[in-house]
């Protein structure tokens, strides 16, 4: 079966998180396919910028905070396995330039954007996501 690694992030700013609305219709994390010899970190600021047009300069990746989740999905009749890689990172603007392959963007609070997300395991790694930051930053 194919398999398909990809890394993103849960970016936020002042308390709002950072959701896009896929091609396919979901609304989720910034996120893309991990390229040959890339770490996670580099796929990251890469589909930051070519997703989001956020740069490295406007993001810091928080430190401790690593979630992983998985799912199938089909394309062209076959069927795939994914697995996504979610970090943490603090945007110091909330400029975002959306590329081609998303139809819309939105910085909501906690508890707007757990109604927005798709999908449950997505819902999952922001709960993780905000209470990391309560813990750590005692935000929220
Ligand atoms: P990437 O941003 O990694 O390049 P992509 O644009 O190729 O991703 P996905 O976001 O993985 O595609 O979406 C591919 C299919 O998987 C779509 O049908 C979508 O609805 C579904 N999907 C996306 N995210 C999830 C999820 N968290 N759980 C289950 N299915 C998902």
């Amino acid at each position: 079966m194919p398999v398909e690694r990809s890394c993103g992030a849960v970016i936020f700013k002042d308390g709002k998180y950072l959701l896009l609305k896929y091609g396919w219709g979901h609304w989720g994390f910034v996120k893309g396919n991990i390229e040959k010899g890339e770490s996670l970190e580099e796929t990251f600021f890469r589909e930051a910028e070519e997703e989001a047009g956020l740069k490295k300069e406007n993001l810091k990746l928080i430190e401790g905070f690593k979630e992983k989740i998985s799912y199938f999905y089909k394309k062209g009749g076959k069927t795939i396995y994914k697995e996504v890689i979610y970090l943490l990172a603090e945007s110091n603007t909330f400029d975002v330039k959306l590329s081609h392959e998303h139809t819309a963007y939105e910085w909501l609070s906690y508890e707007d954007a757990l109604e927005r997300i798709t999908y449950e395991n997505d819902r999952n790694v922001l709960r993780k996501a905000h209470e990391f930051l309560r813990r750590t930053r005692k935000i929220g």
